[in-house]
């Protein structure tokens, strides 16, 4: 694409962590038995009277205030009117103008060198129930548990270049969202899904080109390949003297392609219009400096702070993708002098294991100053590295003092050079041949005899300080 130059906005749909829906007190859980959450409200019954959830519009002015958004006073909630079975009340409650923030930016690319992302607006909406095709009836059924669920939508002014620069952008944004706690941001659950727009043009124009949207993808990497397979769409309808006609089109990860959806012709006409049950909502300056308090440190410096300490960007930024994980470390580091060991076990070990386990770091059963101690023993050498990575998984499951557990099961590194000496003499002294070419030169020998104390204190010596004293006693 040498002459050419993709274009793309995002429009994200993100669900926001309540414990219930945007307009009734019904849980907001989805994956229960099918309507065992609904109520007249988000079921769309005539006559049935929506409330505000106050918790949903305090995240979407926190996510906002992080964004660098302006947060508006006063915003309205619209109608946005369609047909469709997962949507009882023939439209769905949104904000069209004002919503409530307008403006903001998020930078991707090198700290030296940012590109900004411009934003458009975030606005509060709820979300639709689901269609559920049940194949061995022939039937579809409507669950509207997921109805009323409120979400956040933040859409873009079209600043993205290039699928790697979607990618970026999104992986960024999710990682804000969930260090703010905005968001659960679960991608499997679609908590955080994307409509990828994006139209081609010469290479530094200042106009734009025919667009196409690529509609409810909720996977970074998808998202990237669907801007991949759609630019190299695109061109090559233009190199045949082809117009690109603005559709809504289906990315298909099967088949790696996407696929029309509707034209523009039969795009919706929503006839949005003011929603009459529900008064502007107001945000006031109190309530914007409470939600400040709160705001936890931004993720630009936590990171910073990181590689301070001597992690490296990788690391960091493996702390920073699992919630919470920055605050284990911060817990543990306080008890230790070199946390690039515990970042290390961290990213290796404890991360991972969270993952299985679906556990924030800090709601694990192993202490942070557990953690700590393993990296100490490991330091000091009290502990092989083969010996840590063997007892984290009891560690992980109980918790409890590393050493206790590296003893019980004879796992301590002898570190006492007088044990070692006495060990290593017996070694040298049941092979003098071996010795004696050590003596003539043969270095490599010297693995031969630490492997010999290894295997007399069944592996609890410290190999280290065993080749050392070894060293020692054959060069007398
Ligand atoms: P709509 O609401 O009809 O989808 P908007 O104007 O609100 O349209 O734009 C939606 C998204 O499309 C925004 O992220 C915007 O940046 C992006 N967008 C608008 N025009 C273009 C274009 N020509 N090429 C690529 N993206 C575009
Ligand atoms: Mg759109
Ligand atoms: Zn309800």
């Amino acid at each position: 694409m040498s002459d050419l130059e993709a274009v793309i906005g995002l429009e994200i749909h993100c669900q926001l962590k309540t414990a219930t829906k945007l307009f009734c007190s019904c849980q907001a859980r989805s994956g229960d038995e099918p309507n065992s959450h609904i109520c007249e409200v988000c079921s769309g019954q005539p006559g049935a009277l929506p409330r505000l959830n106050g918790r949903a519009l305090w995240l979407a002015a926190k996510a906002g205030l992080a964004l660098g958004c302006q947060v508006q006073e006063v915003s309205i909630f619209s109608r946005k009117n369609y047909f469709y079975p997962d949507l009882p009340a023939g439209f769905q409650t949104s904000q069209l103008d004002p919503p409530v923030c307008l403006g903001g930016a998020l930078s991707i690319g090198p700290e030296d060198d940012p590109l900004l992302i411009r934003l458009n607006r975030i606005h509060l909406e709820d979300d639709a129930g689901k269609c559920v095709h049940d194949e061995a009836r022939g039937q579809t059924l409507v669950d509207l548990n997921r109805a009323g669920t409120p979400l956040i939508e933040i859409v873009t002014e079209p600043d993205l270049r290039s699928s790697a620069q979607t990618a970026e952008f999104l992986k960024k944004l999710h990682a804000l969202l969930v260090h703010l706690e905005v968001t659960e941001g679960r991608l499997e659950e679609g908590e955080f899904r994307c409509d990828v727009n994006i139209s081609l043009r010469p290479r530094g124009a200042a106009w734009f080109g025919t667009r196409c949207e690529i509609k409810n993808l909720n996977s970074f990497r998808h998202a990237a390949q669907a801007v991949a397979y759609e630019a190299v769409r695109q061109e090559s309808l233009l190199a045949q003297g082809l117009e690109v006609s603005q559709e809504t089109r289906l990315f298909d990860p099967v088949r790696q392609e996407t696929r029309s959806l509707r034209s523009k012709e039969e795009a919706h006409d929503y006839r949005y219009f003011p929603q009459p049950d529900l008064p502007p909502v107001l945000i006031s300056g109190e309530m914007l400096e409470k939600i400040r308090a709160e705001m936890p440190e931004p993720p630009e410096k936590v990171k910073a702070r990181l590689k301070g300490l001597g992690l490296t960007d990788e690391q960091a930024e493996r702390l920073l993708d699992r919630r919470r994980a920055a605050e284990y470390f911060d817990a543990a580091r306080l008890a230790l002098e070199e946390p690039k060991r515990l970042a290390t076990l961290m990213v290796e070990l404890l991360l991972p294991a969270c993952q299985r386990a679906g556990l924030d770091p800090p709601d694990c059963r192993l202490a942070p100053r557990d953690l700590a101690a393993l990296a100490r023993l490991m330091a000091d050498n009290t502990l092989s590295r083969r010996a840590a990575y063997e007892i984290f998984p009891e560690l992980f499951e109980k918790g409890g003092d590393p050493a206790a557990v590296a003893a019980a099961r004879g796992l301590l590194q002898v570190s006492d050079s007088g044990a070692i000496e006495a060990l290593a003499a017996e070694a040298i002294a049941a092979h003098p041949e071996e010795a004696e070419k050590y003596r003539q030169g043969q270095e490599k020998i010297l693995s031969f005899f630490v492997g010999q104390v290894m295997k007399k204190s069944r592996g609890a010596a410290n190999p280290k300080l065993a080749g050392e004293v070894l060293a020692g006693l054959l060069n007398q």
